[in-house]
């Protein structure tokens, strides 16, 4: 006859005692030096092991075994204490509270980064002291005049006419607080975009590339629609978040400083989310007609930039161009 190893708890005191069991005639025996009993299987309550766990054994009055011996599983099916039917049901009903517990994880997890993360970016966004933006501001320029940016060849006339004109159309119309900035592209070409704080940034190469200066100036209204809507900052704010999210399920710490400090790769790279181009086309939309500067500027610039043969910024990012050509095409001047 096969003796198994456990540990008996009497359901009240932490304290277990080691125990003999053995399995005969339907019954469950166990024995110590300090006591010894039997029950019927029937009346036992089996438990199986999950994983790392021991299997448990209930007894009636609360008291329970803690199994070392995996095989009394089988010794206990066999005796006729747990059906094969019985054992499948607890293991499936174990496999799908495991599967569903799993879903609910990942539902979390990705409505979390979906919707959680940009909701409070958001929030944060609007609320975050001036200061705090100016320096992630000053830190992304820095990156990015580092990395991907010269500064401006066009002529020092040429800047401040621009400049000026978007001031004039300022002044006619409400444009959120910014900061003009002229530079040349490199490798990012013909773009422009705008920076947490209120910073837009224009390249010599698209103020050439644009057959009219309103051209250019329709260009900078939809970034003035992404410094209105704190779209930079907000980006920032998700990337962090999301960071923060990945380390609660990895514990890297590391990769949230990556992302922290990623903001120009995520501007140059993924760019703005859909929603929030629609929401500076909109703003640029709305602007455009309220300055009388006909709408089919911002679609003759945007069929320009997408002729470009190979090269790749953040207008080519932006999704559905033929869609937001057409939606500027559409509409009314003024
Ligand atoms: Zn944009």
């Amino acid at each position: 006859m096969s003796v198994f190893e456990a540990d008996y708890f009497d359901g009240l005191s932490a304290r277990g005692h080691v125990v003999q069991l053995t399995i005969s005639q339907g019954q469950l025996h166990w024995s110590s030096d300090a006591m010894a009993g039997s029950a019927p299987l029937e009346k036992l309550r089996w438990d199986p092991a999950v994983g790392q766990t021991h299997a448990l054994v209930h007894l009636s009055d609360g008291g329970f075994f803690r199994v070392h011996d995996r095989s009394l599983g089988t010794h206990w099916a066999q005796a006729g204490g747990v059906g094969l039917e019985r054992w499948a049901r607890v293991l499936e009903g174990r496999m799908l509270y495991a599967l569903g517990a799993l879903l609910v994880a990942c539902a979390l997890v990705f409505s979390g980064l979906r919707w959680g993360v940009p909701a409070a970016a958001k929030v944060v966004a609007a609320v975050l002291p001036d200061a705090l933006v100016q320096i992630v501001a000053d830190q992304t320029l820095q990156v990015l005049d580092g990395v991907m940016l010269a500064p401006s060849k066009l002529p020092e006339q040429r800047q401040q006419a621009l400049a000026q004109q978007l001031q004039d159309l300022c002044a006619r119309t409400s444009c959120p607080p910014y900061k003009l900035l002229f530079r040349q592209g490199k490798r990012i070409g013909a773009n422009a975009m705008a920076l947490p704080g209120g910073t837009v940034v224009v390249t010599d190469e698209l103020v050439l590339l644009a057959g009219h200066d309103e051209e250019t100036l329709a260009v900078l209204a939809h970034e003035l629609g992404h410094v209105h809507e704190r779209h930079g900052l907000r980006l920032s704010l998700q990337s962090l978040g999301a960071g923060l999210i990945l380390v609660a399920i990895t514990g890297d710490v590391s990769s949230v400083s990556d992302m922290a400090a990623g903001l120009p790769a995520l501007l140059l790279q993924t760019g703005y989310s859909r929603s929030m181009e629609r929401e500076a086309d909109d703003f640029a939309l709305h602007w455009l007609q309220s300055v009388c500067v006909s709408p089919q500027r911002f679609a003759d610039i945007l069929q320009r930039l997408d002729k470009r043969p190979g090269e790749t910024g953040m207008l080519d990012s932006h999704p559905g161009t033929a869609e937001r050509i057409r939606q500027f095409s559409r509409a009314s001047a003024c």
